[in-house]
């Protein structure tokens, strides 16, 4: 067992699992009722779906109920659409048919939203379901504390997880008489507790299951020596914080949250953006089939992490949480259109 981990940051009052998916959040009635509708809406066909269709047509018809978008991308539930004002969300949000196809419009689950961090002390003072009362005409969807883990026990930390619904993180928050400055929250890779592998979680498992030292499931004895990591084969536990997969995964999550761009998509980015020698740029940018793809990724990590890592440590936590949103957004989106295209599955 390592002894060196620690659970830095556990469930709150929305019991997420350490291992699980982030808390199903649903944007699109908050957000309508604040006024302030999503913009990143998917059109997904009632029947069917846009595969054989000529584009041509689709976007003449898209066009002809709601004028030029910001960007149009096709992805696996339908067409993704990039909105270019709050009004034409709205109007979207309403259309029944695209040309001849019956369609439904549907907010996207996750670009619509955004996440930070905020410290304050007195806080602690409130229940969640107060501070969320206090914050919601802010455009807050979800408030959670985090925990810290003292002497082996969990304990409330000033530390609160702010849901916001709008994809451009604010730079403050009004909090009562404070005004409180919004750190981008960056959250832990996520480790699958069945396989110890990362970037799934143990509901979606189909690989057998492996106790964090690397040897079969053994329940009821204390792990033994030599421990050997499943994820980098290195003599360390599979939670050691200290791995390097970690660390890789690490990066991801802050790619991720920082371009407001899938796992799969963050993680393709750090590839691209690293050439190896042994592999060319159309490789590794393809869409292989998905097992391909993990064994091709995990093949790269170990050579790539040390380049990356550098880089993300030059970005210290005061700029991570003063980024310029506006300016985020902008550089997002050229990328946005043809990172969607290469992230569909064969
Ligand atoms: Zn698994
Ligand atoms: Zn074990
Ligand atoms: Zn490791």
């Amino acid at each position: 067992m390592d002894t060196k981990d620690k659970n830095i940051e556990a469930s709150s009052s929305q019991n997420r699992d350490v291992d699980g998916d982030p808390p199903q959040i649903t944007p699109t009635d908050t957000s309508r009722e604040t006024g302030n509708p999503p913009r990143f809406l998917i059109v997904k066909r009632i029947e069917g779906d846009f595969a054989r269709v000529n584009p041509f047509t689709i976007e003449k018809n898209l066009y002809g109920v709601i004028g030029n978008a910001k960007n149009i991308s096709k992805i696996r539930e339908g067409l993704l659409v990039e909105t270019v004002s709050a009004a034409q969300s709205r109007c979207l949000l309403k259309a029944k048919k695209i040309g001849e196809f019956a369609v439904e419009v549907v907010p996207h689950n996750n670009l619509n939203t955004s996440r930070g961090v905020i410290y304050c002390q007195d806080l602690l003072n409130c229940s969640i379901d107060e501070i969320l009362e206090g914050l919601k005409d802010q455009g807050v969807l979800a408030v959670r504390r985090i925990k810290i883990k003292r002497d082996g026990n969990l304990i409330d930390s000033p530390n609160h997880i702010i849901t916001f619904n709008n994809p451009v993180l604010p730079k403050r928050i009004k909090v009562a008489f404070y005004s409180l400055p919004v750190r981008l929250y960056v959250p832990p890779p996520m480790r699958c507790f069945k396989c110890q592998k990362f970037g799934h979680t143990s509901l979606r498992c189909q690989e057998e299951q492996i106790c964090i030292c690397g040897k079969p499931l053994h329940v009821g004895s204390p792990c033994e020596e030599p421990l050997t990591c499943i994820n980098c084969n290195g003599s360390h536990s599979a939670r050691s914080r200290n791995c390097p997969i970690y660390k890789q995964e690490t990066a991801i999550q802050e790619i991720k949250v920082k371009e407001n761009i899938s796992y799969f998509e963050a993680k393709k980015r750090i590839l691209i953006n690293t050439p190896t020698p042994n592999v060319s740029y159309a490789k590794a940018t393809s869409s292989p089939p998905k097992s391909d793809y993990t064994s091709l990724v995990d093949q790269l990590i170990p050579k790539i992490v040390a380049a990356i890592l550098p880089l993300i440590k030059q970005d210290p936590p005061s700029q991570t949480s003063n980024i310029d949103s506006e300016k985020r957004k902008r550089e997002m989106s050229p990328d946005f259109v043809s990172l969607l295209q290469e992230m569909r599955l064969p």
